[in-house]
């Protein structure tokens, strides 16, 4: 069933939560807080646990911690990945099935990115598009809290691009992310006319005390040997794959005549981005006290660099082990002040990921598929387009039976296959992300323009297994458990602790923290309440 953002159901189930018993105690949390760490593996939290000390130990000690959560969704992309985090929906219901589309537009076809909206622009440089939730069709917690009641605040802030709009949907009090472009955080025209002043007091002034050019090791030394050996060749293709990791040095133009980095685009790979993004959450919670006016609030943190770190060193490189050690800190400062403020006990969080990664595959079995490679399955592909004399159902079937030639490509899916129903594991996986006319190129990525792509056809191909694209040391986008695997945690007011390996997806969290939380949740969700994660 697919929830709209229309309000008829949802009151009525905020009328029958009023009128029922479930939630028999007199005092309800305070504070909603979701944090995601984009990329963040599950095992990656087991392998490190003993190297925390700050938020993240406080979180696996003392939270409902379920080790290897489930996306269980066909493409593992960040967007469809949060945006199941802030609805309980898959994709193929909340609407953003993948990061860009390509779409036809006046007889052209074009690249849109899910969230780009020309209607709106960036604050204080409005000659550049903004963002917008209008493709999401699907309510988000942040809107069950105001639903819930009115005085209530949602704000949402996200060091990586846009990504806040996944979770602020179209009620929110504040959604600003890190614009890696400007170098400050900012919203979009569709939110607001003006900055918030704690936002641009934190532009002007604390931004800058993160915005360290060196990133310098921070792992204690006893500890170095739980990451992969660091610099290897394929760890950001060889260059600057070591601490101590500087701007300047760093940022020069290559030999080839490549362009010099911008400090904004430098920072977004080091975890000095997320320090900021929780010094940024902290002054939100003083500016609009959070939590402390006697309604509940909700707070969206979406953690950014363990993704770029990721993707340009690798997720067990001694670069994301440092990242993780900076979080811990980070997190750790922040759930103090929450004490300090909101007062213990008096919040709930739900911390995961929106989806993992898998280990570039130089250390393994499988390769990487070169830009090169691709391109000549899509100009024979094309070429077959072109000479084509029949129906386009039949051109489907050649261009799926084209596909399936290839040596690292599994299976293709044609629209028709995945709005059937089907016993196929895969093929479901990719009905959670399916939806008619919104085809993305992924996995078939290249810069080269195609109007007969085969996603033009509405068709999707699968990769087989550890068969991965060139686009970065490590890559994510595949069903394959490495991409799925995801660390999902509860702490709390109202989390029964404990620890479990299976036993969750993301589509349950935002049921889950709502329920903990004492927020009625639409009906018709594809998630549920983890019922174990509560205190009876
Ligand atoms: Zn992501």
């Amino acid at each position: 069933m697919k929830i709209r953002s229309g309000a008829g159901t949802l009151i009525l189930a905020a009328l029958m939560l009023l009128s029922s018993a479930a939630f028999a105690k007199t005092s309800r949390p305070k504070l909603i807080l979701q944090i995601t760490a984009d990329q963040l593996r599950g095992d990656l939290l087991d392998r490190y646990r003993s190297v925390f000390t700050g938020g993240l130990k406080r979180i696996l000690d003392g939270g409902y911690w379920i080790h290897r959560g489930d996306v269980d969704h066909g493409l593992t992309l960040s967007f469809p990945g949060q945006t199941t985090l802030a609805t309980g929906m898959y994709p193929s219901h909340h609407g953003l099935t993948a990061n860009e589309w390509w779409m036809e537009r006046n007889g052209k076809w074009q690249e849109v990115d899910v969230v780009i909206d020309e209607q709106y622009k960036t604050l204080a440089t409005p000659q550049r598009d903004a963002a917008s939730p209008r493709n999401l069709t699907a309510t988000t917690l942040g809107e069950w809290v105001k639903l819930a009641n009115r005085d209530s605040k949602t704000i949402a802030l996200s060091a990586g691009n846009s990504i806040a709009v996944a979770y602020g949907g179209t009620k929110a009090d504040a959604v600003y992310w890190y614009d890696s472009t400007s170098g400050r955080f900012t919203t979009s025209t569709f939110y607001a006319a003006a900055m918030k002043p704690w936002v641009s007091a934190f532009n002007a002034g604390e931004l800058q005390k993160y915005e360290s050019r060196d990133w310098a090791l921070s792992v204690p030394s006893g500890k170095i040997a739980l990451a992969n050996p660091d610099a290897t060749d394929y760890e950001n293709k060889g260059h600057h794959n070591t601490f101590p990791h500087i701007y300047d040095a760093e940022s020069r133009a290559d030999a080839d005549g490549g362009i010099p980095t911008a400090y904004s685009h430098w920072f977004t790979a080091t975890p000095m981005e997320d320090e900021a993004l929780l010094g940024l959450a902290a002054d939100a919670v003083d500016a609009e006290r959070l939590g402390q006016r006697g309604v509940t609030d909700y707070l969206a943190v979406l953690i950014d660099s363990t993704d770029n770190v990721g993707h340009k060193y690798g997720p067990l490189s001694l670069e994301q082990l440092d990242t993780l050690v900076r979080i811990d800190r980070a997190l750790g400062h922040f759930l103090d002040h929450l004490d300090a403020t909101v007062g213990p006990g008096n919040y709930v969080l739900a911390f995961s990921a929106d989806h993992g990664v898998v280990d570039p595959n130089e250390s393994k079995t499988g390769r990487r598929i070169r830009t090169e490679e691709i391109e000549v399955v899509l100009d024979r592909i094309e070429a077959l387009a072109i000479a084509h004399k029949g129906s386009r159902e039949q051109l489907v079937e050649i261009i799926i039976t084209e596909l399936k030639k290839v040596d690292f490509i599994a299976d293709a899916y044609s629209e028709a296959q995945l709005a059937a129903p089907s016993t196929d594991p895969f093929i479901k996986l990719y009905q959670n992300t399916f939806r008619k006319g919104y085809t993305t190129d992924f996995p078939l990525w290249t810069d080269k323009q195609r109007a007969h792509h085969p996603a033009r056809y509405g068709v999707i191909a699968r990769f087989k297994e550890n068969m991965i694209i060139d686009a970065a040391t490590g890559v994510h986008g595949s069903p394959y458990p490495p991409d799925r695997l995801v660390p999902i945690i509860f702490f709390g007011a109202n989390i029964q602790p404990g620890s479990v390996e299976t036993g969750g997806r993301t589509i349950d969290v935002a049921p889950t923290l709502a329920a903990a939380g004492e927020i009625s949740a639409p009906h018709g969700l594809d998630g549920i309440v983890l019922k174990s994660a509560i205190q009876p």
